[in-house]
């Protein structure tokens, strides 16, 4: 068994070796880049700030070097939720974890900390509240500590959405205890968060590692609106139908009317948004952790802190609001390194709510210029007829040489045509009618419709009247959609949806310029064949009997399925189709103690299923 004897020095001198660990622990075969240089670092005792997108393997990053040091690794997380899980995805490895936070009642809390002062423990997490306060700060110089771990490190900028005032204290880990190292982990990539991070944590000395943020394992894919429902039930039946994913809407009354659709079309899906009780939150988000294929159709407060690592999907029926939002959402799809896929349709109406929502929004002008410009960063990822993923780690100050080829503009590559005379006509058909009217009515002008509302307002005198007859309504959608998304043309708060002539129009009516727009094809998004679907040398009958083991014995330990093995390591199962333990050993994700624990029973299922 896993350092279950002797004292924690002795085990040290043997085990100081974080390839060994890797292999015997974890089962993994070989560290991903920059984990090795990053475990050196704290392993030898210096300080390292560590940035990598999620699903990167930050994990690792402390986990070794609190077992190859002398001591208890402590790891600072404000996601109470996720604790217990953590701890008992240690546990099955035969690491001795625990945790420290107020879902504990005193005697709990008190046998914890019994442990850590005897050194009967390898990991510790605890919660900043907890941390900061005399007492535990009093028992940790007591004990003998490998490292600090500073999770989800961002919570500490005061700009970002996840702020923590506890986090602000953390320098104290410092003062209090100069002589062990701190090892700060985060996904956010932003320079001033970092710089943040570093000045508030004072970090100043430690050794930074930047991983590139690209998640080469999601495919992105972004399609019109047009039949909402009929284009998820399309997707989901064709890629997804047994797959665990996240389906996000903007409305907490949209989220339950589109989960109790897709209940009534067989799939397993729940809602999630605040204004939920917090006991059936709870109760969706366990769901969604422990049971296999559940869908959670969720507004943004879903999601913070799930650490699942077989979501497969992530759905957007709504845009988000910047790119920022776009990338952490579509990013908890995929941890595991699996094919995921994000997939997003939007259309005419997603942009003009959303310059809407944000002229009304409170604020100073600056501010509301600061999130315009936001929105026009996130419009432009959707209306690009390049690799988005180029674009989106361009964003993010990352730059990739080549398409990706893993996007829908790299799959099928968009047409654009000329639609200067287009635009030009619509540009000024809403110069004509005053700047006071929403899109439909500009179309039925452009296309000379005879609707009251042009008899009212005599609009068939106007020179635009009739002149669009060339492209029909959707086309003109479209038309209109690029205008607005591309900022030549605003929406008028006062007046309902009003478009108003912006500023760019200018060269554009003079016939100084020209403008290529994207050719929207197709009803349904691009349709891929099903990446995520087994590849093709696995046996499915095989593939079903394992999962079920993986069921039966997650089922008896409490935990998620994901806990005991990932699908990575069943599927290899089906392809190498070990016979012995020893065989077995060899799988990704199988270490010394689950080879123990669960060897004899997939090794008996493959052989019953042979
Ligand atoms: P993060 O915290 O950066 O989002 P995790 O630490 O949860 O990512 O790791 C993501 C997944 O990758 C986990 O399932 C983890 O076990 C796996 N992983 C990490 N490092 C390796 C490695 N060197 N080899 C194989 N799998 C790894
Ligand atoms: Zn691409």
């Amino acid at each position: 068994m896993f350092r279950q004897m002797g004292s924690a020095g002795v085990y040290c001198a043997a085990m100081n070796n974080a390839q060994q660990i890797l292999q015997s622990v974890f089962g993994y075969e070989s560290f991903r880049e920059p984990q090795d240089a990053i475990i050196q670092t704290v392993i030898a005792g210096g300080d390292a700030l560590v940035l990598m997108p999620t699903g990167g393997g930050k994990s690792l990053c402390y986990q070794i070097p609190a077992l190859a040091r002398p001591g208890c690794g402590i790891v600072i997380s404000p996601l109470i939720a996720l604790m217990q899980d953590q701890v008992s995805a240690m546990r099955q490895l035969g690491v001795r974890a625990s945790y420290l936070n107020s879902t504990l009642d005193a005697d709990e809390a008190r046998t914890v900390e019994r442990e850590l002062r005897s050194g009967e423990l390898d990991l510790l997490y605890i919660a900043p509240e907890r941390l900061t306060q005399p007492r535990c700060l009093a028992m940790l110089e007591q004990a003998d500590i490998a490292l600090f771990a500073i999770d989800e490190a961002h919570c500490v900028s005061q700009w970002g959405h996840d702020f923590r005032a506890d986090y602000l204290q953390l320098t104290l880990l410092h003062e209090r205890f100069p002589d062990i190292p701190r090892i700060a982990l985060t996904a956010t990539a932003d320079e001033r968060t970092r710089t943040e991070i570093i000045q508030r944590l004072d970090l100043a000395q430690a050794e930074q590692f930047i991983a590139g943020f690209d998640r080469p394992n999601i495919r992105y894919r972004i399609a019109l609106k047009n039949n909402p429902r009929a284009q998820l039930l399309h997707f989901l039946k064709d890629e997804h139908a047994q797959d665990a994913g996240i389906v996000y809407c903007l409305s907490r009354k949209k989220t339950e009317e589109i989960s109790l659709w897709l209940q009534g079309q067989g799939f397993n899906a729940l809602p999630y948004h605040a204004g939920l009780p917090s006991s059936l939150r709870a109760d969706h988000q366990a769901r969604f952790l422990r049971e296999e294929g559940v869908i959670v159709v969720a507004t943004i407060a879903f999601g913070m802190g799930i650490d699942k690592p077989d979501v497969r999907f992530v759905a957007h029926l709504d845009m988000p609001k910047t790119v920022e939002s776009y990338y952490q959402e579509t990013g908890r799809a995929g941890r595991d390194g699996e094919p995921a896929d994000a997939w997003m349709i939007y259309g005419l109406q997603d942009v003009i709510k959303l310059r809407q929502m944000m002229a009304n929004s409170d604020g100073s002008e600056e501010h509301k210029r600061a999130e315009q410009h936001r929105l026009n960063a996130m419009l432009g990822l959707c209306e690009i007829t390049t690799c988005r993923r180029q674009s989106l780690l361009n964003y993010f100050g990352d730059t990739l040489h080549q398409p990706c080829g893993n996007c829908d503009t790299c799959l099928e590559p968009v047409d654009t045509w000329d639609g200067t005379e287009a635009a030009r006509k619509a540009l000024s058909t809403v110069y004509r009618t005053g700047q006071r009217f929403g899109v439909n009515h500009l179309i039925d002008v452009l296309r000379g419709a005879d609707s009251d509302k042009i008899k009212q307002f005599d609009h068939q005198q106007l020179s635009t009247y009739g002149l669009g007859k060339e492209l029909d309504n959707t086309q003109w959608r479209s038309v209109f959609r690029q205008l607005v998304a591309r900022a030549y043309l605003s929406v008028d708060i006062a007046q309902f949806g009003a478009l108003r002539l912006e500023e760019k129009c200018r060269p554009l009516l003079r016939g100084e310029q020209d403008i290529q727009l994207r050719r929207d094809t197709g009803v349904t998004p691009t349709r891929q064949q099903t990446k995520t679907a087994l590849p093709a040398d696995i046996d499915v009958g095989l593939w079903e009997a394992l999962r079920e083991c993986r069921r039966e014995l997650a089922e008896e330990q409490g935990v998620p399925p994901y806990v005991i093995f990932h699908d990575r390591s069943l599927k290899e199962m089906c392809v190498v189709l070990p016979r012995t333990p020893e065989e077995f050993g060899y799988i990704t994700g199988v270490g010394e103690r689950k080879l123990d624990k669960y060897g004899a029973a997939f090794l008996r299922a493959i052989n019953e299923y042979l």
